[in-house]
C-alpha cells in the first residue's frame, strides 16, 4: 500500500533480487502496521508500538528511524504536565499532520452525509440529505459531491486544502476490485466501483469499505472501542451488518462481504428478504421494522409528533424507548439481534460489542435484550468476557471512522485499506 522504501537500480542476480524484494515487502508491511497503528490510537512510546503491532524493538527502531527520514513521522518528548515533574520521559512518536482538511462521507441506505473535519478528528462541517440512496446509485454518487462542496464552503477552505478524502458503502465491496458484490442486496449498484467514480468527481484518491467497516473503524479510533483489539460493531438501520475487529485489524473475508448478519435466518421468521430470502434478521429488527412494531403499541400523536412535545417532528427513538411499551418492543429486537450475536460471540471471542447505526439510539433497551440473548445462548465463558455497549458517538461511527481512514490517507500520501 506504501511506496516502496527500497531505491538504487542496481541489476542483480536474480537470486538476490528475490532476497531483496522479499525484505522490501516485509519493511514495507512493518512500516504500514506502524502508520497504521498510530493512525488509531495517536501519539505512542516505542514501547506501546512494540505491544500494539507486535513487533520487535529493533524492528520499530528501524521503522521509525526510515519513516521519520521520509517525513512521515515526528519523535518528541512530551511536555511535562506540572513544573515539578522530574525523571526520563520517554519520547514518544507521532504521525506529522499534514496541514489542510479531510474529507468524509458516509452513505447509508437512506440518506447520504458529508463532512469536513481538521487532521485530528474534530468535525468542521456537515451536510447531510435524505435519498433512497439503494436504488439510485449515480445520483448518489452526485448528491455526495454536492454535499461534501456544501461542507467545504462553511468551513471557509477550497478543495485544494483537501488532503484526504474516504467514504463507507452501505453494502458488500469486493476487497479485489472494490466493486460492489451481491447484486441480491444492492441490485442496482452491482458491478459499480464506487472507489473510481468519487476520484473522478472529485479529482483525487478516495478511500472506500463497507459501512460496517467503517463504523468499527469509527469507534476503534474514537468511540467506545478505543484500545479494544477484538470486538464486534453491528450497524442496526435499515439494514443490519457486522464490522469485525479481530486481533487489531478489519476482518472481511476471502473476498470482503464478512459481516453480513442481516441475512443470517431466523427460526420461524417468514417475512420475504430484500435479498429473496425469507426470514432474515433485518427483517425482524431493521429501524423500519421496529418502528412499525411501535406504531402498534403507542397512540398515534406520540409517533406523529402532535402531542406538542416534538413540535411537529417525530419524537426521536431516545423518547419513544422511555416509555415502558415501546422499551419492551425495543427490548424484544434486542432479544432476537441477540440470539444471531451469541453465535458469533461462541465463534469469535469478542471484548466487546457495539450497537450502532439508528437503533442504537434506543440505548440501553436495546443492549439489555442483546445482552440476556448473550448471557442465554453463548458459552458462559464467552459471555462473560464479552461487555455489550451502545455507541457513544450518536450515529457517527461511520462518518467517524471515513475521517480516521482519510486522516490516515492524508498522513501517508496514499490510499489506506480500512
Ligand atoms: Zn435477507
Amino acid at each position: 500500500m506504501l511506496r516502496s522504501h527500497g531505491g538504487g537500480g542496481r541489476t542483480l542476480p536474480s537470486a538476490s533480487l528475490t532476497r531483496t524484494s522479499m525484505t522490501s515487502s516485509r519493511r514495507q508491511r512493518t512500516h504500514e502496521q506502524v502508520l497504521q497503528v498510530l493512525a488509531q490510537h495517536g501519539d505512542l512510546t516505542r514501547a506501546e508500538l512494540g505491544r500494539l503491532t507486535g513487533l520487535s524493538r529493533s524492528a520499530i527502531a528501524s521503522a521509525v528511524t526510515l519513516l521519520s527520514d521520509e517525513g512521515l513521522l515526528t519523535e518528541q518528548t512530551p511536555v511535562p504536565a506540572g513544573t515539578g515533574a522530574r525523571g526520563r520521559r520517554p519520547t514518544v512518536v507521532a504521525l506529522r499532520r499534514r496541514p489542510g482538511v479531510v474529507l468524509a462521507i458516509d452513505f447509508g441506505h437512506s440518506h447520504i452525509t458529508a463532512a469536513i473535519a481538521d487532521t485530528s478528528g474534530r468535525l468542521l462541517a456537515e451536510s447531510s440529505a435524505a435519498l433512497d440512496v439503494d436504488s439510485q446509485p449515480q445520483q448518489a454518487l452526485d448528491t455526495a459531491t454536492e454535499l461534501a462542496a456544501q461542507a467545504l464552503a462553511r468551513t471557509g477552505h477550497t478543495s485544494g486544502a483537501i488532503t484526504g478524502i474516504a467514504a463507507g458503502i452501505p453494502g458488500p465491496l469486493d476487497i479485489r476490485t472494490q466493486a460492489v458484490r451481491a447484486p441480491t442486496i444492492l441490485r442496482e449498484w452491482i458491478g459499480l466501483n464506487p472507489a473510481e467514480e468519487l476520484t473522478r468527481r472529485f479529482g483525487q484518491p478516495v478511500a472506500i469499505a463497507n459501512d460496517a467497516d467503517m463504523g468499527a473503524r469509527g469507534e476503534h479510533t474514537f468511540g467506545a472501542a478505543r484500545r479494544i483489539d477484538d470486538f464486534l460493531y453491528i450497524k442496526a438501520s435499515h439494514g443490519i451488518g457486522a464490522g469485525l475487529v479481530l486481533a487489531g485489524r478489519t476482518y472481511r473475508g476471502s473476498s470482503g462481504i464478512a459481516g453480513e448478519i442481516g441475512h443470517t435466518h431466523l427460526e420461524g421468521a417468514t417475512n420475504l428478504c430484500r435479498c429473496g430470502n425469507r426470514g432474515c434478521l433485518e427483517t425482524v429488527v431493521s429501524i423500519t421494522e421496529v418502528r412499525r412494531q411501535l406504531a402498534h403499541v403507542l397512540p398515534t400523536e406520540h409517533l406523529s409528533g402532535q402531542s406538542g412535545e416534538a413540535r411537529g417532528e417525530p419524537p426521536s427513538l431516545t423518547e419513544l424507548a422511555s416509555r415502558p411499551a415501546a422499551a419492551r418492543v425495543i427490548t424484544d429486537a434486542g432479544r432476537t439481534l441477540g440470539l444471531v450475536l451469541a453465535d458469533l460471540v461462541n465463534c469469535l471471542n469478542p471484548a466487546a460489542v457495539i450497537l450502532g447505526g439508528e437503533l442504537s439510539a434506543a440505548g440501553e433497551p436495546l443492549a439489555e435484550g442483546v445482552r440476556e440473548s448473550i448471557n442465554r445462548y453463548a458459552q458462559p465463558a464467552s459471555a462473560n468476557a464479552v461487555t455489550i455497549t451502545t455507541s457513544t458517538l450518536q450515529q457517527r461511527s461511520e462518518l467517524l471512522g471515513a475521517v480516521a481512514t482519510a486522516i490516515q490517507q492524508s498522513a501517508v500520501g496514499q490510499v489506506p485499506s480500512v
